[in-house]
């Protein structure tokens, strides 16, 4: 099905489609799914969660050019073996508006290579979003990539277009940085860049509508560990308005300086996630998440139930009934929904039993270690498959 008009547009988008499996610079926080109108758009179309439900995304990139040369990247400069696409704004926001229109997909996340420096490279993208939000009358998702370097002027009209910008710092700091992406400056070009946005964010007028903020890291690449990843993470979150922080494990590109390192675990992203709930949900502080001497999470448990046997909290069992909901976050199968639920249920009467629990939300099997029920522990133990 021909969903584009121009036939030149599409083979664009065909080209593209053939390495966006592969970009490590994309929106993170994306699934994969398959589109249903359009078989070329197979690996650019994603799902992003927003609050409304999934949305189908399509990731696409301004120009796939670029003249930095980031160890880990697809689309660095060094590459020779990958064809490299192009759009003008007006054939990029022609044709996602022609696929939009077909019920193809409903947003869209563009990012771009750098050519010609960070200024240069965000010009075309703001006018490919000016076009869609003005040209076509487009008011659906858009998510637009900072790109390094770039002006605040930019900036400032990228968050008066998107619904969500990001800035991605792919590492830590500028020493762990500097070992996969030279050629990015931490905190001139990236860290200042998160700075401005934040700034905007707390400019804004009350009540005014502004994007989210959100960052991806390349884990593992940079030989960092957990630590260092979920410290940054939190000083952003306390201090920058980040909204959300995407660890996307490190996979190797051929015919990239690291295409022979190891890929990075999927449970290390899993942990890292479950950690960085426990920061954004839960009311945990950093210190007190349960990382080893060397900064490392534990990949065999979820960071919750480490935490509850690190602080022996079998053997100080939370009633249930009586405790606040802060404390009820920190019991292991326990979450927002379900702590709220058992909130509004204890105003009706007293939980008794697991089931009770059970109904509300809670994962029993894991909770049951370390509660109380009206006064007595429940029977029922923890379970391997409820450890993991
Ligand atoms: S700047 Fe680096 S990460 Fe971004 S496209 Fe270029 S090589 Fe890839």
């Amino acid at each position: 099905m021909h969903v584009v008009t121009s036939p030149d547009v599409e083979q664009k988008i065909r080209l593209l489609d053939q390495v966006a499996s592969l970009d490590r610079d994309g929106e993170p926080g994306l699934t994969p799914t398959q589109p249903t109108k359009a078989d070329f758009l197979a690996g650019s179309i994603y799902q992003v969660q927003r609050p409304d439900g999934p949305m189908t995304v399509m990731r696409t990139v301004q120009t796939s050019a670029c003249e930095r040369n980031c160890r880990y990247c697809a689309f660095r400069a060094g590459r020779s073996a990958m064809a490299r696409v192009s759009f003008t704004p007006d054939e990029l926001a022609h044709g996602f508006d022609c696929m939009q229109r077909a019920g193809v997909v409903r947003g869209l996340f563009l990012s771009s290579g750098v050519v010609g420096g960070g200024v240069r490279t965000m010009d075309p993208m703001l006018a490919t979003a000016e076009l869609l939000r003005h040209k076509y009358a487009y008011t659906g998702y858009l998510h637009l990539k900072i790109m390094p370097g770039a002006q605040r002027a930019q900036i400032e009209q990228a968050m008066q277009l998107a619904d969500r910008v990001s800035v991605n710092l792919e590492s830590v700091d500028a020493r762990r940085l500097a070992s996969i992406a030279r050629d990015k400056d931490f905190e001139g070009e990236l860290l200042s860049a998160v700075r401005q946005v934040s700034e905007i964010v707390n400019a804004r007028e009350p009540g005014a509508k502004v994007p989210s903020m959100v960052t991806q890291f390349v884990v593992g690449a940079a030989g960092e560990s957990d630590q260092e990843l979920l410290t940054t993470v939190d000083r952003l979150y306390r201090r920058m308005n980040l909204a959300r922080a995407y660890y996307s494990g490190f996979n190797p590109v051929p015919d990239t300086p690291l295409e022979d390192a190891p890929s990075t675990p999927l449970v290390r992203e899993h942990r890292l996630y479950q950690a960085d709930w426990l920061l954004r949900f839960y009311g945990f502080a950093l210190r007190e998440l349960p990382f080893d001497p060397d900064g490392w999470l534990p990949s065999g448990t979820d960071p919750k139930l480490a935490w509850a046997h690190k602080s022996h909290l079998v053997d100080r069992p939370v009633e249930v009934n009586r405790v606040s909901r802060s404390h009820l976050l920190r019991v292991p199968g326990i979450g927002p929904r379900s702590a709220d639920a058992i909130l509004r249920a204890r105003r009706q009467g007293t939980l008794r039993s697991l089931a009770d629990l059970r109904a509300l939300g809670a994962v029993t099997g894991r909770a049951a270690p370390f509660i109380l029920l009206d006064g007595h522990r429940p029977p029922r133990q923890l379970s391997f498959w409820d450890s993991v």
